[in-house]
């Protein structure tokens, strides 16, 4: 896991950045919290999850937590909110909705 902490924000400066935007360290994904993108959140209710797993097949961010098989919760760490996985939840469960942050 990388140490490098790059700035950003108002005080951040393009002249800190890594030539040519280049990520050196390998697998960083996880360590950059992209859940503070979002405007809307999903909402998981397992009570009308039919555990098909195709939120967890479509979501971009791989955010859908999933234990031994079923899905039992969203990573809103990194989540950022586009949606796709309460359009790929199926009509008959619905158990994905977006609701205001
Ligand atoms: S809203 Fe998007 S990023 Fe968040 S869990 Fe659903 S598919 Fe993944
Ligand atoms: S798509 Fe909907 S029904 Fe299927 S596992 Fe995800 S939350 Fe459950």
């Amino acid at each position: 896991m990388s140490e490098k902490v790059y700035k950003t924000g108002p005080d951040a400066s393009w002249e800190e950045l890594p030539k040519a935007g280049i990520i050196y360290e390998a697998g960083n994904s996880k360590e950059f919290k992209t859940g503070d993108w979002r405007v809307e959140k999903p909402e998981y209710h397992a009570d009308r999850c039919i555990q098909c797993l195709f939120c967890w097949a479509y979501c971009p961010e791989s955010a859908i937590i999933v234990k031994d098989g079923k899905v039992v919760g969203i990573d809103y760490d990194h989540c950022k909110g586009c949606g796709i996985c309460a359009v790929e939840c199926p009509d008959r469960a619905k158990a994905i909705q977006m609701v205001t942050e």
